[in-house]
């Protein structure tokens, strides 16, 4: 082959290759990792992520990255660490769907009905938001150990009332 040509083509080919790429990944309580694909938009990255977290409660996960790759750099200098998440037992409906981001003291069920959910305050930084949307329940608290408390709150009243996230708001039958 032409060397000339070669070199050509390859140029044009990294030309409109990405120069990073945004992957996705969950890991399982047993320790295997799940890929979810390799993607050129960080949304498009977030939006698969967000869709595969809906089936948590179906599956043993213990974490969830995103990462971005800048593509031909080797080793740890390509890799930046966008959000990492762990998953634990929900404080208000108990399953295993509530994935928090240490990080940015977020936090959101992925539980069917449930989406009781944890944000600092765009408004008011160090002050973090909950709530839990059946109920339309909002409340304001320090850190993210109070904030999981207020939850548990809700979490316990519900099971005193002897009632579950699915049948406080909705006919949706139990798996
Ligand atoms: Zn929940």
């Amino acid at each position: 082959m032409d060397e000339g040509l070669k070199g050509c083509h390859l140029t044009a080919h990294f030309m409109t290759a990405p120069s990073r790429v945004f992957v996705p990944s969950v890991t399982e309580e047993n320790g295997g990792a799940i890929g979810l694909g390799v993607f050129s938009s960080e949304e498009t990255a977030w939006s698969v992520l967000r869709q595969f977290l809906k089936k948590s409660h179906l599956m043993a996960l213990k974490r969830s990255d995103l990462v971005i790759w800048d593509v031909d750099k080797v080793g740890e200098e390509g890799m930046t660490v966008l959000s990492s998440m762990h998953c634990r037992d929900c404080p208000v409906c108990k399953r295993r769907t509530f994935w928090i981001d240490l990080d940015t003291f977020s936090a959101m069920c992925t539980g069917q009905a449930c989406e009781a959910w944890i944000e600092e305050s765009t408004i008011e930084p160090g002050i973090i938001d909950l709530g839990w949307p059946p109920m339309r329940f909002l409340k304001q608290a320090e850190n993210l150990e109070d904030a999981i408390l207020e939850l548990n709150k809700v979490g316990a009243q519900l099971e005193a009332a002897g009632r579950t996230p699915e049948n406080s708001i909705t006919s949706i039958p139990e798996e």
